[in-house]
């Protein structure tokens, strides 16, 4: 008998993955090709829809292709992207009528700004969970309708079909057959209510959208249908999608209210379990559905943190203090402190729960003893102060009390201790960080019969490292640490969401 196993297509803003599953949840075969962004004045982001099924494709066939020659049988596929990023097809080609407009891109802000000056930011945060941003698919799709010839009024016919990256794939994948999402990404278009769990008729108005262009909106786990046979050989059903965060925070099995999990790659982003009952939206953090299993919702509460590995980065390649950002760990372990140095990284303003875009970096306390190592490790240090301000924004860390890390500045150990001591609780690194494609090959078994139920994928969680906080006093870096902000701010005041 062939042995069972699990694809997950990870369809990422830099890359397309397909990386096939053990169903005991070890990674056996990966594929990855890069697919590129195109850059526009006024902070325009685009991808081409056509590379994006093109590379999502290639790396499907190549892991198939690979598990069928090793005696794979493949029970189920599930589906975690990028998510936001808008795509208008029409129905009857298939044909993208413009490219995907990547969540990145900020043609959308003045509309925010405007929605924001009309007094609807908390009536948009109280049905979506969601800041008014241009981040979110609503403008985008709103601009593309507006723009695009004819779109418009081609859109209300029914003859054009609007998705984020998972439906667009879906369509391509099911030969035009399906034309859903689930309700993770629908929650992070702005035009689905995420107490009613329906697209929301105000808001479709608000952002001048026919009901006719949106896809249905399903649970996580779901019949998603088949993927064609012409495509990759075998008949691989579609059994779930998720969003990338909310994909990772399942990959970290993240099922139980008060359960967390931070993903630290570029950026990072904090999503905590809060059980069945919408948030209160709170000091920019975002309220959004974490999963939707046999039709229960379980909502997040989401936080996010702009520069998180792209300190490192910027601290390796641009000031060259550190050969590469693998060896900051190291580097920082060679000082007792950072001398009294503090590194505030807001490159690109300050996200939740500061949240003023206008705010620029800062390093703070430089002496004539100051050395890289120092700098590097306040680089390292800001990212822990940071989560720290997201939980504190958030409520802290809820009944679980621990935090469970993911993403490449995961593996950096010196950090990990430090952002345990800092928080005060553990910090549990697992054994497979690849989180965001586990939690999709997780929903596909969970559709598949697999697994008889989240416990089920629970126990297959392992961990690789759990850093253990020491105990020692930080509360005066913490106060130097906010003082530094506070230099850093061009607002004044915590800003809500409702400003
Ligand atoms: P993304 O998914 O956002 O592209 P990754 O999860 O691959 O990102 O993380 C890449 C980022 O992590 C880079 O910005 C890099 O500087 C940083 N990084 C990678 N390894 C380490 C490390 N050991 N310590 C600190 N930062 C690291």
């Amino acid at each position: 008998m062939r042995q069972p196993a699990l694809l997950a297509i990870d369809q990422g803003t830099s890359s397309s993955r397909a990386i096939v599953f053990s169903v005991d949840g070890v990674p056996l075969i990966v594929s990855q090709k890069e697919l590129a962004s195109r850059y526009g004045p006024g902070g325009w982001v685009e991808q081409d829809p056509e590379e994006i099924w093109r590379t999502t494709l290639e790396t499907c066939r190549e892991a198939v292709g690979v598990a069928q020659d090793r005696g794979l049988e493949i029970a189920a596929a599930g589906i975690a992207n990028q998510r936001e990023t808008t795509v208008v097809w029409e129905r009857s080609s298939g044909r993208p009528v413009y490219n995907a407009i990547v969540w990145q891109d900020r043609r959308g802000a003045k509309r925010c700004s405007e929605l924001r000056r009309q007094g609807l930011a908390s009536k948009i945060a109280e049905a979506t969970g969601l800041v008014p941003d241009s981040y979110f698919s609503a403008t985008k799709l709103q601009w593309l309708l507006e723009h695009v010839e004819d779109a418009d009024a081609t859109a209300a016919t029914g003859k054009l079909a609007f998705g984020t990256i998972d439906t667009f794939l879906l369509w391509r994948l099911t030969g035009g057959r399906m034309h859903a999402t689930d309700a993770t990404n629908a929650s992070r278009t702005m035009l689905f209510n995420i107490a009613t769990q329906q697209w929301d008729p105000d808001l479709l108005e608000l952002f001048r959208v026919p009901r006719a262009i949106l896809p249905e909106v399903r649970d996580s786990v779901s019949d998603y249908g088949t993927i064609h046979a012409d495509l990759l050989g075998p008949e691989i059903p579609i059994r779930g999608i998720a969003g990338d965060q909310q994909a990772a925070a399942i990959g970290q099995a993240c099922f139980e209210p008060g359960m967390a999990k931070c993903t630290y790659g570029t950026g990072a982003f904090l999503l905590i379990n809060v059980g069945g009952s919408k948030p209160e939206p709170a000091d920019g953090l975002l309220g959004t559905v974490g999963s939707r299993f046999a039709g229960e919702t379980s909502y997040a509460i989401e936080g996010t943190i702009f520069n998180a590995g792209s300190t490192v980065q910027w601290l390796s390649e641009t000031l060259r203090l550190v050969a590469d950002p693998a060896r900051s760990s190291g580097l920082a372990a060679t000082v007792d402190d950072t001398g009294g140095v503090v590194l505030v990284p807001a490159f690109t303003g300050l996200g939740a729960p500061h949240w003023d875009p206008e705010a620029r970096g800062g390093i703070f306390g430089l002496s004539r003893d100051t050395t890289p190592a120092h700098i590097v490790r306040a680089g390292l240090e800001a990212v822990a102060y940071q989560t720290h301000d997201l939980l504190e924004a958030a409520g802290g860390l809820g009944q679980y009390g621990r935090l469970r890390v993911d993403g490449a500045m995961a593996k950096n150990d010196w950090l990990m201790q430090f952002l345990a001591d800092i928080l005060g609780a553990p910090v549990e690194r697992p054994a497979v960080t690849e989180t965001t494609a586990l939690g999709a090959a997780f929903l596909a078994g969970l559709g598949a019969g697999t697994y008889d139920g989240t416990d089920a994928v629970g126990r297959l969680w392992k961990e690789n490292s759990r850093f253990t906080p020491s105990g020692a006093d930080y509360a005066s870096h913490l106060a130097l640490w906010q003082e530094s902000v506070r230099r850093v701010r061009k607002r004044a005041g915590i800003a809500t969401v409702n400003v």
